[in-house]
């Protein structure tokens, strides 16, 4: 229900004042997020101007003479640590011209991100997206600007620019006009506590393996019906825990 209401209002909205959502991501690797919004939906959605994304090299910030964006821990160890000026500057810039819904720090101990804070945060309007490097960022950043910190799962990536990549993706295609089907989004595997049904296409018969018979029947309320069963037992056996009441 939040995201069919999500939708409409963003609809709503986009009608109203024609606004594209916006994403901003500040990295010291840019390169590594040039593939991810250069090809498919997320392309046809920058294309569509439906969303902006701009990635900013926080290296290009760095007051340093030799750019660097980095610097040894307090208290000693292994690893270094993204230092304040440059990212401090990055956002000051950017919230100097506009407002944002979120400032998000990818982290491995952030709140774990799920369909449910994508549908919600799907709404928003601008949103930075802060990719952490080495040990992590200093930790007066994440105290004096951060908004949400975000994991996207329990393990540990060696950046944050993939954990980026992954949360700009899960809110670009929830907004409306991006999929060419708005519906699909909504038979996905987390809208309404289920996961997915299994799908099949061409051939109807693979090594004798023979895709159910009602999907072939033409009669929608039965595969609606089907669908429905199987998304639900799928959810049972595999994720139960998602399985509200
Ligand atoms: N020292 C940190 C810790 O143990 O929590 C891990 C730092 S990790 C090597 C470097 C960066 O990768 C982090 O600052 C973060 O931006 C990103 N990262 C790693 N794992 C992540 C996860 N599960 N979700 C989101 N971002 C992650």
């Amino acid at each position: 229900m939040v995201f069919i209401w999500n939708t409409w209002k963003r609809f709503e909205y986009n009608f109203l004042y024609f606004c594209p959502m916006r994403i901003d991501i500040l990295t010291i690797l840019p390169q590594l997020l040039e593939s991810p919004f250069s090809d498919s939906i997320l392309k046809r959605a920058q294309t569509k101007g439906l969303v902006e994304v701009h990635i900013h090299d926080l290296r290009s910030y760095s007051t340093n003479k030799h750019k660097k964006v980095d610097d040894y821990a307090f208290g000693g160890g292994a690893g270094m640590v993204m230092t304040i000026q440059p990212i401090a500057d990055c956002i000051d810039e950017l919230k100097s011209e506009r407002e944002y819904d979120e400032i998000m720090y990818m982290t491995p101990d952030g709140e774990v991100w799920d369909q449910p804070t994508a549908n919600s945060l799907s709404m928003g309007e601008n949103f930075i997206l802060l990719c952490g490097h080495y040990k992590g960022i200093d930790e007066r950043i994440r105290e004096k600007y951060i908004t949400k910190e975000v994991s996207i799962g329990d393990y540990v990536l060696s950046g944050g620019e993939l954990a980026a990549a992954v949360v700009a993706d899960s809110l670009i295609r929830l907004i409306p006009g991006v999929l060419n089907d708005e519906t699909s989004a909504l038979t996905d595997s987390f809208q309404d506590n289920l996961l997915a049904p299994p799908v099949y296409t061409r051939p109807a018969n693979y090594e004798g393996m023979e895709v159910p018979k009602v999907l072939l029947s033409g009669n929608f309320k039965e595969i609606e019906k089907w669908r429905s069963e199987k998304a639900l037992e799928r959810t049972k056996t595999r994720r139960p825990d998602i399985l509200k009441d």
